[in-house]
């Protein structure tokens, strides 16, 4: 039986109602079910992470650096120095509560501490105390607090309760983001060797093997290789990549979850069907590489300088091919490194050229200084342009609903590309409610390094209200598929759809297009690329 509750056990846990206590007054128990293991010491010493050593979040014992408290205090002053949004993050808010019931993982779990309003103030309290004088001199009547173990540990408690998702930020007035806030406070624990574990470890492979699962380039080749035999069965076409070739025009990053996972592995074969339909009908030159074989950057949910590191193999590997420009595919964080923070920490890639599409002629403005086209951006434009054969009707057997992955969207304002795909290689499509999609959509409940099994009670609270608007669509228009472009939601929603929405499954946006792809000479198609039957192909694709 799995260890977490039932669907009607969890929403008969969710209490709104408010506290008796105010919440500085309120202790915090770290529970089971809602908490990720303790990154292991060894993946912290790779990336030469302080204070690596084996502790357990349940035991009072954290063993922490005698001088802890100074650590943070000078951690913080340096950040509140450097980044002037944190400092103005710290100082603005009002608390007028608009985004306090915007959070998922408040509506999930009723918990207070969970509004992003008051997982703010968990740092802001502290910021008061140490550098206001009114923090100074009135304490917790000013809103401050010092920063005592226990204070220590409600921060790590629920800073890894956060996505990063950004959601709260869209209502609140001052455009205060919660999810930089929570950045640093992540970096700040960072500090004292506190991190969880399916951070930590996914950290140190992408910087020793390049991909987050550790795996080496030969076996990254071999799983493609796998995906070749797999479509050359169902179309008769060989798509055989580049790998690592010197000289192609475009290097293509996905992240690994796509080479390596159900579903994303279906996303992985569109990719490779779409690229050599290119190659062969318009001579477009793509390159994978086996190096940089990881598009998401987990640094992002470690420190700015993790975030650095990791994302600059990607550029570097790009110099050494010598390619014109780049194309990523549909990962969540790894737009969101690209759009808001590439340009000015690795960038501008000036050794790259300013991305123009050699099939349409069309000039990619929004990545004139990253030179890093989201495909889905790539794929709407050969659309607009006639460029690809796409034949609907397979996908007839889908009846489509879109999530909007956080960071595509609210992060980089991908918000109609993907649906203008979507029209063009569906006849089955459906939205969402209003207030849960495009800017307002609601995170799965799994990003920013939270997508491990032990704190799955977490997650499936946290997906609920992403859940509930499937459900809506599920039962009203008898939606049995969830579109999305991130590999996170790709390997979160599946049990989050089995949970709360049993027989809705989950199917990236590059299956959807290479479900429907005609290429000249393909075998007849009876099934999709997970061998489900087409529509009205049921008796022929039994034979
Ligand atoms: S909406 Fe903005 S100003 Fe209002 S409580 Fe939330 S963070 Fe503070
Ligand atoms: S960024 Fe997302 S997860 Fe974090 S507090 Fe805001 S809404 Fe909640």
């Amino acid at each position: 039986m799995a260890d977490y509750p039932t669907s009607k056990e969890l929403i008969d846990n969710v209490n709104y109602k408010l506290p008796k206590k105010g919440w500085m007054d309120t202790p915090t128990t770290i529970r089971k079910g809602m908490y990720c293991y303790a990154g292991n010491p060894k993946s912290l010493e790779t990336v030469g992470f302080p204070n690596a050593r084996q502790w357990n979040p349940l035991d009072e014992d954290w063993k922490l650096p005698e001088n802890w408290q100074e650590i943070i205090h000078n951690g913080f002053k340096e950040r509140l120095e450097n980044f002037r949004s944190f400092k103005i993050f710290m100082d603005i808010c009002v608390r007028c509560g608009a985004c306090a019931d915007k959070c998922h993982f408040y509506i999930g779990t009723g918990d207070p501490k969970n509004m992003p309003v008051l997982r703010a103030e968990l740092l802001r309290s502290v910021y008061r105390n140490d550098f206001t004088t009114a923090g100074k001199i009135l304490g917790k009547l000013a809103g401050a607090r010092k920063l005592t173990l226990d204070v220590l540990k409600e921060w790590w408690y629920y800073l890894f309760q956060c996505t990063e998702c950004r959601r709260c930020s869209v209502f609140c007035p001052y455009g205060i983001d919660t999810a930089e806030i929570t950045m640093m406070g992540r970096e700040l624990l960072n500090l004292l060797g506190l991190n969880i574990d399916w951070i930590a470890t996914p950290v140190s492979n992408c910087y020793k093997t390049g991909n987050h699962l550790g795996i080496q380039p030969h076996a990254f080749k071999d799983m493609l290789d796998f995906f070749v035999e797999d479509i050359e069965e169902l179309t008769g076409i060989n798509v055989a990549p580049n790998y690592n070739k010197k000289g192609a025009d475009i290097l293509f990053i996905t992240p690994s979850g796509d080479v390596f996972a159900d579903p994303g592995t279906y996303t992985c074969m569109g990719y490779l069907m779409l690229f050599h339909y290119l190659k062969e009908k318009y001579g477009l030159d793509v390159t994978w590489s086996t190096y940089a074989s990881e598009g998401g950057n987990f640094g992002s949910f470690t420190s700015h300088e993790m975030m650095k590191r990791l994302n600059s193999k990607m550029y570097a590997e790009a110099k050494r091919l010598g390619v014109k420009w780049i194309i990523g595919g549909e990962c969540g964080h790894m737009w969101r490194v690209i759009h808001q923070y590439m340009g000015t920490m690795n960038g501008p890639a000036d050794f790259l050229e300013e991305p123009v599409s050699p099939i349409t002629g069309t000039k990619f403005e929004n990545a004139k200084s990253t030179k890093m086209v989201h495909i889905a951006e790539f794929t709407a434009d050969l659309i607009k342009h006639g460029k690809l054969d796409l034949d609907k009707s397979r996908n007839d057997h889908i009846k489509l609903t879109y999530h909007d992955s956080c960071n595509p969207s609210r992060g980089m304002g991908l918000l109609d590309e993907p649906r203008y795909v979507i029209q063009n290689v569906c006849n089955h499509f459906y939205e969402m409610p209003p207030n849960t999609i495009r800017e307002q959509t609601f995170c799965c409940g799994s990003g920013a390094g939270l997508n491990a099994g032990e704190n799955m009670e977490q997650r499936l609270a946290g997906g609920l209200p992403r859940a509930n608007a499937v459900k809506y669509v599920h039962d009203k228009f008898g939606v049995n598929m969830l579109g999305c472009v991130c590999a996170i939601d790709r390997a979160a929603l599946p049990p989050l759809m089995d949970y709360w929405v049993p027989g809705v499954g989950v199917i990236g946006l590059h299956e959807l297009v290479a479900n429907a792809l005609i290429f000249p000479g393909e075998n007849k198609r009876t099934t999709d690329l997970r061998g489900e039957p087409l529509l009205g192909m049921e008796d022929e694709a039994d034979e």
